[in-house]
């Protein structure tokens, strides 16, 4: 069974525990899933180290700091700036790195306050070059979901915003066969591309048309995955990143 490579960007915030809880239990029933999780921060925490190893997961726990220039104030409205650019270009370097010993697999970038089904799992499984499924709750539509010919290929996007995008889509919309991330060793994501680009950045530089995009979810018909967004927290007192990182007696 091919394995599937799930990246996860995380930060800091009131919530970051309980989406990550939430997120570790959907995938500790998945199997073959190495999950690369990605702390935002100086250092990685041992707290979130016990919540990727109470998975009994295989999994990458690194950390790669947003530069000071690029983040955002927990009151910044979020679509200020890219988020997660560093952290998933630091496991598209891990994945590189490691590539002798990886075994076939797919790349799929997972944030973590998304929801997702397993069955998402199993489409992407069988991808050969790059798989693409709708999204709930994202961009201002119920779904946003390619609509495709006949013959299955992708016809075009329902996108509403910027649907001028090469690929107007979400990141949770698509992943790669890991064998891609080998071929084109100088892809990563940027901050010099236009807000909402990352996406059609990424997959053009992969080489990726969007005749090349396979169809999963019943033909594209299925929501297995939604742009879930946490809350967030208003608190009564100012915060701490080390006072609230509260650790589970274990
Ligand atoms: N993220 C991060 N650093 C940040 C902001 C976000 O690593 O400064 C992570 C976050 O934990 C999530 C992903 O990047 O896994 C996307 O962020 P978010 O969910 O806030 O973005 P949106 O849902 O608005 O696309
Ligand atoms: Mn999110």
């Amino acid at each position: 069974m091919p394995m599937i490579y799930f990246v996860t960007p995380t930060h800091f915030r009131p919530a970051q525990r309980a989406d990550l809880i939430r997120l570790s239990q959907t995938l500790a029933q998945v199997p073959n899933l190495h999950w690369i999780l990605i702390e935002d921060s100086d250092t990685t925490s041992p707290s979130i180290g016990e919540i990727l190893k109470r998975t009994r997961l295989q999994f990458t726990h690194i950390n790669a700091k947003t530069t000071s220039k690029k983040k955002m104030k927990y009151s910044d409205p979020s679509w200020k700036l890219p988020r997660g650019v560093e952290q998933r270009n630091a496991a598209l370097h891990w994945i590189r790195t490691q590539f002798s010993s990886l075994r076939r697999g797919v790349l799929y970038f997972g944030d973590d306050d998304n929801t997702y089904d397993w069955r998402l799992f199993s489409e992407m499984r069988t991808i050969k070059k790059a798989g693409i499924w709708p999204v709930g709750i994202v961009g201002g539509l119920l779904a946003e979901a390619p609509t495709l010919f006949d013959n299955g290929s992708v016809s075009h996007f329902n996108a509403l915003w910027k649907p001028e995008r090469p690929f107007p889509i979400d990141m949770a919309a698509f992943a790669v066969n890991i064998s891609l991330i080998i071929d084109h060793p100088g892809v990563e994501f940027s901050y010099s591309v236009p807000r909402g680009y990352q996406e059609s950045h990424f997959l053009q530089g992969l080489n990726l048309e969007k005749f090349d995009l396979e169809a999963k979810a019943d033909l594209c018909t299925k929501v297995y995955v939604w742009h879930t967004r946490t809350e967030k927290s208003v608190l009564e007192k100012p915060l701490e990143e080390k006072v609230i990182n509260f650790e589970e007696a274990d």
